[in-house]
């Protein structure tokens, strides 16, 4: 079978989908690896260390989908593909579910990334949370870097340096991975999650949990994800935190649910009540912001507070990210192709929730209800 692996196209994506190193585990499987040249310079792999793990690097893109049975990509599109092949990557067919459509007119069948079921026997495969893991350490940061103020507690012989008073909103994988690394820079750290079993993660990371006095009731869902709340619990839980982030130097938030937009948690009028020079870092922007004001894409002061919208941050890290990513590529990989060709018909709840589009048709329950074929 031959995995192509093409330039991501979207504008400023420095990720690649594979990387020299996840190479042998599928070279050894019998796969073979065809590289579209200069797929991973920007992530800081070049086209040499590709051919010494055994990939073959074609000038062209052509070159590439007409060789390949399955593309990998960080960011899959249906341009250029040819009926009968498979795609594979992230293209949000939750929240764009046309393009699954772009899919099943191009005969190609489409498996998302981010649809991978949280299940332990998926966990090696879970781009969602590698993703994520480069987001929260980049929005600690990121907001280092804004702050005027240091992050750790300083004892000098000019005096004494008060650390930084870090709260973290959303407590996944972005919101654990961003109070361990604000933890390690020293700041002091508390967190809240509309999930109570949080409580426990948060703590053993050494911060505090921000006990509001909600009444959350069944806030998690049996996959692990945070239920959608009404407007009325959005409406006091931001009145109950308006408090916690004007004690705070840098807001990190994060919250999210699945198919839904963010719920906004902090107001401009909450900015306000901000200590000049603070930070707040908005990592639910692509899905609308948990902050009313952060301006997507941009880095913006308002009330004398430094809002951070920026987009896409794994890309941040292209190195890291992408290896990551394609670990969890050449997992997927081996999971539904590793007996040399993919058993569309298996009976396998990975194959299932992640394949999108088939012979033509958008064949995903969630992605057809939303586009009103079910
Ligand atoms: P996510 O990106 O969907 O959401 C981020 C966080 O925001 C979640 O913790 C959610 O509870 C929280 N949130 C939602 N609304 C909120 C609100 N109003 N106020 C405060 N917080 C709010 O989450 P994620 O990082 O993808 O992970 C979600 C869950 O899945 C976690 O329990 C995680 O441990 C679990 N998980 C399991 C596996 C696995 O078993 N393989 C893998 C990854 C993640």
């Amino acid at each position: 079978m031959m995995v192509g692996v093409l330039k991501e196209t979207v504008p400023g994506e420095r990720r690649v989908a594979m990387v020299p190193q996840a190479l042998p585990s599928l070279v050894s499987k019998g796969f073979e690896v065809c590289v579209e040249a200069g797929a991973g310079a920007a992530a800081g792999f070049p086209d040499e260390e590709y051919s010494a793990r055994g990939a073959r690097v074609a000038a062209s893109r052509e070159e590439v989908i007409q060789a390949s049975d399955v593309i990998v990509r960080v960011r899959a599109d249906a341009a250029g593909l040819r009926a009968g092949q498979a795609v594979i990557g992230f293209f949000d067919p939750l929240s764009e579910p046309q393009r699954a459509r772009e899919f099943a007119s191009a005969g190609v069948s489409a498996f998302a990334m981010e649809l991978m079921p949280r299940i332990t026997r998926a966990q090696s495969m879970d781009a969602l949370s590698s993703m994520a893991t480069v987001a929260g350490y980049k929005a600690v940061i990121l907001a280092a870097h804004s702050l005027p103020r240091l992050f750790p507690m300083l004892m000098t012989a000019a005096g004494t340096i008060a650390p930084a008073h870090v709260f973290i909103v959303g407590i996944g994988v972005a919101g654990l991975q961003a109070i361990a690394t604000a933890r390690r820079l020293g700041a002091v750290v508390s967190a809240y999650d509309v999930r109570p079993a949080v409580k426990e993660q948060v703590e053993s990371l050494g911060a505090k949990f921000v006990e509001l006095p909600l009444e959350a009731g069944e806030a998690e869902d049996r996959g692990g994800y945070a239920r959608a709340m009404d407007e009325d619990f959005y409406r006091r839980q931001r009145e109950l935190m308006t408090r916690v982030v004007a004690e705070n130097d840098v807001v990190i938030t994060t919250a999210a649910v699945p198919g839904k937009k963010a719920p906004v948690l902090v107001t401009g009028e909450m900015v306000k009540g901000m200590r000049p020079g603070s930070v707040l870092v908005d990592l639910a922007i692509e899905r609308g912001g948990n902050c009313e004001i952060t301006v997507p894409g941009e880095v913006v002061e308002r009330h004398a507070v430094t809002l951070v919208g920026l987009l896409n941050l794994p890309s941040t890290a292209p190195y890291h990210a992408s290896q990551m990513y394609a670990r969890n590529v050449a997992s997927f990989l081996l999971h539904i192709a590793g007996r040399g060709s993919i058993d569309f018909a298996a009976d396998d709840e990975i194959l299932r929730e992640t394949l999108v589009a088939h012979e033509g048709r958008v064949v995903h329950a969630r992605v057809k209800e939303l586009l009103g074929e079910a």
